[in-house]
């Protein structure tokens, strides 16, 4: 009777724990995958949609979801062809490229100093600052870095929008608009005036040679631990409107920086989808 009764009790028990256990998981799993299937639509948005018509006429080759994201950035739009102004220019996901433009006098109110230690090769990188919040990421990586046996500057952080200015009206009067529009950003337009993007050196290595230092690729895989992303990756200057830039990198944040990479989409695709 008692081993009856124990069976009775355990048997109730177990169905209770498999209640518990199984359902949430089971019920977690179709939330999750209800998600999924929202997620795909989610970033259609109705007011773009006689956009989205016109563009798959003109493109038929490019699929729903690819028309979708490439109306949202604005690609039907020429770069510099539609200038949106940048309202939420502190936020850590903002974007600046051809089309968000950010306010003339706007400029970030946490800039610090970030090659603090000048290092072997750091001479000429003394004087660069960005914003507060990427410091100790930045630092992070930098002795990660030198525990790899290498040291990384910054050789170009924040840049004003009249510092900006006077290089891009420099660009222009040197050689032409076409030439200026290609290696530089139009004022309000750079990332570098968030705060947010950097130019980096690795030892020696220059920006511009940056790519070629042996431990690149390891400094490339470990960037999103610290938060930031390759802004400008190679053959992307369709998404992006620029050319590959092996030097530049942006702060999101350790948690965006990581969804980003594993998305595999360029930040400008991402930010149409999700943002
Ligand atoms: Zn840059």
């Amino acid at each position: 009777m008692k081993i009856k009764k124990f069976g009775l009790i355990g048997l109730i028990i177990c169905i209770v724990i498999g209640i518990i256990f199984f359902f949430p998981q089971n019920n977690q799993k179709e939330t999750k995958k209800i998600k999924k299937e929202k997620n795909i639509i989610s970033y259609e948005h109705s007011e773009n949609k006689e956009r989205y018509q016109t563009y798959q006429k003109e493109h038929p080759n490019l699929s729903k979801k690819e028309v979708i994201t490439l109306v949202n950035m604005n690609r039907d739009f020429d770069f510099y062809g539609k200038i949106i102004k940048q309202e939420h220019p502190n936020d850590l996901n903002t974007i600046v490229n051809k089309y968000y433009q950010l306010d003339e006098n706007y400029e970030p109110n946490d800039l610090v100093d970030i090659n603090t230690n000048a290092g072997t090769y750091g001479k000429p990188y003394s004087k660069h600052t960005a914003r507060k919040v990427v410091y100790d990421d930045f630092q992070a990586l930098k002795q990660a870095c030198l525990n790899k046996g290498f040291e990384l500057y910054v050789s170009s952080g924040y840049r004003s929008t009249t510092w900006q200015k006077e290089i891009y009206n420099h660009m222009v009067e040197t050689y032409s608009v076409e030439r200026a529009d290609e290696t530089c950003s139009r004022p309000g337009h750079s990332e570098h005036t968030t705060g947010l993007g950097l130019d980096i050196a690795l030892d020696q290595y220059k920006y511009e040679e940056v790519e070629n230092h042996p431990q690149y690729q390891w400094f490339l895989s470990q960037l999103s631990n610290y938060g930031f992303i390759l802004r400008y990756p190679k053959d992307k200057e369709n998404l992006t409107g620029y050319s590959y830039e092996a030097w530049h990198i942006r702060y999101v944040g350790k948690e965006l920086a990581q969804k980003i990479e594993k998305s595999g989409l360029t930040f400008d695709e991402y930010y149409a989808r999700h943002f």
